[in-house]
């Protein structure tokens, strides 16, 4: 028997070097981790390849879905790595900033950049901000091929360290050679989300999506909002991506900081008016890199989140590096069920309930959280093929469980990333939604489950539907008797 998780936020975990092992990946998954990020920012091929093999035996072994996220890394600037890995910057000091080859070492005397030339795009009096905004350079000087900058905050730096401009634009292409290539590893490893950094417009979403149907795929894509251009396109971007993500860490470097707080209500309220998923991340608990308790800003800094509308909240460092990744995730758990207890689950439904006029799909849904809402069911299942009809549901916030039901494994896997969405996989004789198939979906949540026989069920499903996005059937349900 499979439990009913009571949290209905998704918990997004990073793997990296403090959490790669069998070991941890299970205390992970038995944490409550449902969507695993791989960030191709790090790493080889080789060692995703090996993570990603034990993340999918271990989930096997625990019986429950977790989803894939592949994260690339996109057009982050970064200086080269520095001899002995790290240095200190003095603040009042000078440095020198400026192009050149990847193999050459960055210092405490000049920092090398090989993605642009900033004798080409800095002004005197702008600013360069490293290692999350915590070093702060300024341009006194622009030379033909470099530019003297004042230390204004230094401290550590290590090599590779990511570089921002916010005062110039850069305008370098979203998707760099690197990202191609590593999407092909994606689409052979079959990944289930590719998550793309530094996207500007609905373009950028567009030419990833093609890139990866040409390798005969298709592979759900997480729009990284981490540019102010991105905030400004917002509504085209949320409407052809699959998800989104407050990418808190890029966007309070391009985005003076103070304003990054408000910009991840928008984004939010943005993609729940569409019911597009949207993963709030980085920094949530920062502090866990290093301690076994978060601090109480960080606390009350995911109830927030919550409270917002975000469908998941994202570990970065803490579980990728941190000392304490198991207790992050035990953490971020406990932290969102009791927020979830102040979430204003009736509120939301209808503060969106203006949006997709004409569509059946999207009326059939809104209608099934009302019904499920007015009888208290004991659970709301959507069946579904692409998980479309358990997107939508999940748009309306529902309170009762919702459990996604899916005759197809792939779709198990982006259901994990979605509100309140637990994916259940049933198997049916034909391709169609009907009696049996409902029938199928309503034993299924019994035997593996323990819902209870006669209980009171909403069913929503496309009935006769062929293709995705035709969900025209509600119906109140009992669990049937065992047979
Ligand atoms: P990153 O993206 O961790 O890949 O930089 C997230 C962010 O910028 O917040
Ligand atoms: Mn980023």
């Amino acid at each position: 028997m499979i439990g009913i998780s009571k949290r209905k936020t998704k918990i997004v975990a990073t793997i990296g070097p403090a959490s790669r092992s069998a070991e941890k990946v299970a205390a992970i998954i038995a944490a409550g981790a449902n969507v695993f990020r791989l960030n191709f920012s790090h790493g080889t091929h080789e060692e995703h390849s090996e993570t990603l093999k034990t993340i999918r035996e271990q989930a096997a072994l625990a019986g429950v879905t977790v989803a894939i996220l592949q994260d690339l890394c996109g057009p982050k600037v970064r200086i080269t790595v520095i001899e002995g890995g790290e240095t200190t910057l003095h603040d009042g000091s000078q440095i020198i900033l400026r192009h050149g080859n990847k193999k050459e070492f960055s210092s405490s005397s000049e920092l090398i950049v090989d993605a642009f030339d900033p004798a080409k795009v800095m002004r005197k009096g702008q600013k360069a901000l490293l290692a999350d905004g915590r070093v702060e350079l300024h341009a006194t000087k622009v030379e033909t091929d470099r530019v003297i900058c004042d230390i204004v905050s230094g401290g550590p730096l290590r090599g590779r360290s990511g570089i921002a401009l916010p005062d110039s634009r850069l305008d370098l292409p979203c998707l760099t050679e690197k990202d191609l290539e590593d999407a092909i590893w994606g689409v052979k490893h079959e990944v289930d989300y590719i998550a793309l950094s530094f996207v500007s417009s609905a373009a950028d979403v567009n030419s990833l999506r093609e890139h990866i149907a040409a390798q005969g795929a298709k592979i759900p894509i997480i729009a990284k909002i981490e540019r102010s251009q991105a905030l400004d396109n917002l509504t085209e971007i949320v409407g052809v991506a699959n998800a989104v993500m407050v990418a808190r860490g890029d966007l309070g470097l391009e985005l003076p900081l103070e304003r990054v707080p408000i910009a991840q209500k928008f984004i939010i309220d943005q993609a729940n008016f569409v019911g597009t998923p949207v993963i709030t991340a980085t920094q949530m608990l920062q502090s866990m890199v290093s301690e076994v308790r978060p601090t109480r800003a960080e606390v009350s800094d995911v109830c927030t989140a919550v409270l917002d509308g975000t469908d998941a909240v994202m570990l970065s460092e803490e579980t990728a590096i941190g000392k304490h990744p198991i207790e992050a995730v035990k953490y971020l758990h406990k932290i969102l069920l009791n927020s979830e207890q102040e979430f204003q689950f009736e509120e939301r439904s209808s503060k969106i309930k203006g949006s997709d006029r004409d569509s059946v799909a999207d009326a059939t849904c809104f209608a099934a959280c009302g019904a499920a809402s007015k009888i208290d069911s004991t659970a709301i299942v959507a069946c579904t093929n692409s998980g479309y009809t358990a997107r939508l549901v999940a748009k309306y916030r529902p309170r009762q469980v919702l459990f996604g039901a899916t005759s197809e494994p792939k779709t198990l896997g982006r259901m994990a990333l979605y509100w309140g969405v637990q994916p259940v996989l049933f198997s049916i004789k034909e391709d169609t939604m009907a009696e049996s198939e409902i029938v199928s979906a309503l034993t299924t949540i019994r035997e593996k489950y323990g819902v209870k026989p006669g209980s009171r069920i909403v069913v929503t499903a496309g009935l006769r539907a062929k293709k995705s996005g035709t969900t025209n059937l509600m119906e109140i349900r009992e669990v049937p008797r065992n047979t």
